[in-house]
C-alpha cells in the first residue's frame, strides 16, 4: 500500500506548526473531558443508563465454529475494534474503557454468543491491518467501521450488513472552495492507509495529493494544523470529530459511495459467520439495535436510518 508523508511529526512541523498542534491537542483534550459549552455531546460515550443490557445466553453452543471453541476454552473473546473514532469506536485515554455504536454491536454479540460483554478483550486494529488480524487468528471478530466488499471478502467472512455509511469529507469551517471529491484536484486530502475511501481516491480522482496514515485521528491533527486540506473517509466517522469540535470542523457536500459497515470473522468460519448473523437479526428485531445506536452515535446528531438487510451468502 503506497503511503505519503511519512516523516515523523517533530521533523516536517515548523515550531508556531507544532505550538498550533498542542493547543488543538489541549482543545480536544478538555472537549473530551466534557467541559466544552453547555450542549456538546459527551464524548467520554453515552450515560451508562441509556446503554441497552444484553442478555447473556449461557446455553449458547457453536461447536462447528473453531473461532467459538477456541475463545469458550479460552473463557473470553478477544474482538478487534477502533480506539479513536468517536461514537464508533473510542477508547478513554484515563480508563481504558471502549465506548460507541461498533462496541455496542461487539458486545450484543458477546452476549448472543454466550460470553459475558465484560468479559471482552478489545484490541484496537487499525484499517490495513484487519485482515491479517483475522487470518492470524489474533482476534476473534472485528467490529469497527469495516466496509464489507468483494476483495475483502476473498481473505475475510463478513456478518451482517448493521449499518449503512457513505463516503464524505471533512474541512476546516474556514473552508469555501470543496463541496465534494471534485473539488479535490491539487488539494491535500488525508484519509486512513488500506481504507476503502483512500483506495476509491487513488483510482477515482488521480489529481489529488493522497497523504495516507495509520488512522483518521492523525489526519484530523493533520487538518486542524493546516497540513492537509480535507480527511476522507465514512461520514459516520467525520460527524464524529466535526460533532466534537463544532466551530473548527465541518462535513461538506454529499456521501458519495455506499459502505455497508460488516462484522469481520476469519473466512473459513462460516458456522460463526451464520451464528452472528442470527444474533444481528434478533437483535434488530428486540429494539436493542435502535437503542445502542441512540445512545452512541445518534449523540453526533446523526439521524438513524434503518440497517440494510443482512446478507446470508452461500460459503464458498
Ligand atoms: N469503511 C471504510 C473501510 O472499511 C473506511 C473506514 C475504516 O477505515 O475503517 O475501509
Amino acid at each position: 500500500m503506497p503511503r505519503k508523508s511519512r516523516t515523523p511529526r517533530a521533523n516536517r512541523v515548523p515550531r508556531a506548526g507544532r505550538t498550533l498542534t498542542a493547543l488543538v491537542l489541549l482543545l480536544i483534550t478538555v472537549l473530551a473531558a466534557g467541559c466544552g459549552k453547555p450542549g456538546s455531546p459527551p464524548v467520554k460515550g453515552p450515560r451508562p443508563d441509556a446503554l441497552p443490557h444484553y442478555r447473556v445466553d449461557h446455553g449458547f453452543r457453536l461447536p462447528d465454529s473453531p473461532t467459538w471453541s477456541k475463545a469458550k476454552r479460552r473463557g473470553y473473546l478477544v474482538v478487534g475494534v477502533k480506539e479513536d473514532q468517536p461514537y464508533m469506536g473510542e477508547k478513554d485515554p484515563a480508563t481504558g474503557v471502549y465506548s460507541g455504536f461498533d462496541i455496542e454491536i461487539a458486545k450484543m454479540m458477546s452476549a448472543s454468543l454466550g460470553f459475558d460483554p465484560k468479559t471482552i478483550r478489545f484490541r484496537t486494529i487499525a484499517s490495513a491491518n484487519r485482515e491479517t488480524a483475522l487470518q492470524n487468528g489474533q482476534i476473534d471478530y472485528y467490529v469497527g467501521t469495516y466496509t464489507i466488499n468483494e476483495n475483502r471478502k476473498k481473505l475475510v467472512g463478513f456478518a451482517g450488513p448493521y449499518y449503512m455509511a457513505g463516503q464524505s469529507l471533512l474541512v476546516r469551517t474556514d473552508e469555501n472552495d470543496i463541496h465534494g471529491p471534485q473539488d479535490l484536484d491539487g488539494k491535500r486530502v488525508c484519509s486512513a492507509a488500506g481504507s476503502t475511501p483512500y483506495q476509491r481516491i487513488q483510482h477515482d480522482y488521480p489529481r489529488v495529493q493522497l497523504v495516507g496514515y495509520d488512522t483518521y485521528s492523525v489526519c484530523v491533527d493533520n487538518l486542524l494544523t493546516f497540513q492537509v486540506d480535507a480527511v476522507t473517509t465514512d461520514d459516520t466517522i467525520l460527524q464524529g470529530y466535526a460533532a466534537k469540535v463544532p466551530d473548527e470542523l465541518k462535513v461538506v457536500g454529499k456521501p458519495f459511495s455506499k459502505e455497508p459497515y460488516g462484522i469481520g470473522v476469519p473466512r473459513s468460519d462460516n458456522a460463526l459467520r451464520i451464528a452472528l448473523d442470527d444474533a444481528l437479526a434478533v437483535n434488530e428485531k428486540n429494539g436493542n439495535w435502535q437503542k445502542a445506536y441512540d445512545a452512541t452515535l445518534g449523540l453526533s446528531g446523526r439521524p438513524a436510518t434503518p440497517p440494510p438487510p443482512i446478507d446470508r451468502y452461500p460459503a464458498s
